[in-house]
């Protein structure tokens, strides 16, 4: 591993990059604007900030803390998940990365929003962090970096709007993939790409065929990362056979 990344990982399918490619261009930076967005009357609460009665954790009932209108992660007791299931949808969630740096490149800030459990945004605190592209804040994990790198400052609360299309499949056969677009602080990062498959470390996984509804998950990575105000609008039906 070179400081900001891989040379011994796979190709991406299509792509000049291999996963975490350390030669992969940095984001340009933009600075965000200041406001952003309480839920429309027809969104699904998932956090309104008071408790954590909608999530489950490694070992039943989600083990992170609750305080102040947010949850923060306690690290080591996993990754927590909403009982509610959905598919295609547009989600808000607000993070927060601990105002104390601590740690540099993937070691700082690090968290995740894992759409149907499987295909994570990366969280990190990106703000003057460097780290391998296809890892920084709202890239989607090993796969595409963001269009730009519009983080705030650790500490300050930061926005994901997250416009979700779950792959569909016929059987065991994929008949079309995920696809994701992404506001991060307001500023478009992804527009409508296609999932190559499942995120993971130094890899890059085929699509296995799972239901057509998937929790949220978030991700325990040992950092004091914090969210609050989290909610989702289905988009049309999740019928499918
Ligand atoms: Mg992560």
């Amino acid at each position: 591993m070179s400081k900001l990344g891989y040379d011994d990982t796979p190709l991406l399918p299509g792509e000049q990059w291999q996963v975490h490619d350390f030669r992969r261009p940095q984001p340009r930076v933009v600075a965000p604007g200041k406001e952003c967005c309480q839920p429309p009357a027809d969104a699904v609460i998932l956090f309104d900030g008071s408790n954590l009665s909608g999530w489950t954790g490694r070992d039943g009932d989600a083990a992170w803390k609750v305080e102040n209108g947010y949850m923060e992660v306690v690290p080591r007791t996993g990754n927590i998940s909403t009982r509610e299931r959905f598919g295609d949808c547009q989600l808000h969630l607000e993070f927060a990365c601990p105002t104390e740096i601590k740690g540099e490149s993937q070691g700082r800030g690090n968290s995740g929003v894992f759409m149907m459990g499987l295909y994570e945004i990366q969280v990190l605190d990106g703000y003057d962090n460097p780290t391998y592209a296809d890892g920084i804040t709202a890239s989607v994990y090993g796969e595409y970096p963001p269009l730009v790198n519009s983080c705030r400052p650790p500490g300050e609360w930061q926005t994901y709007e997250i416009i979700w299309t779950a792959p569909r499949f016929s059987g065991v056969d994929l008949v079309s993939p995920a696809y994701l677009t992404l506001l991060h602080n307001g500023v478009l990062v992804h527009n409508h790409v296609e999932l190559m498959g499942p995120t993971g470390h130094r890899n890059v996984y085929p699509y296995q065929a799972h239901a057509p509804t998937g929790p949220l998950m978030l991700q325990d990575h040992g950092d004091l990362v914090r969210f609050r105000n989290i909610w989702y609008r289905p988009i049309g039906t999740y019928d499918q056979e």
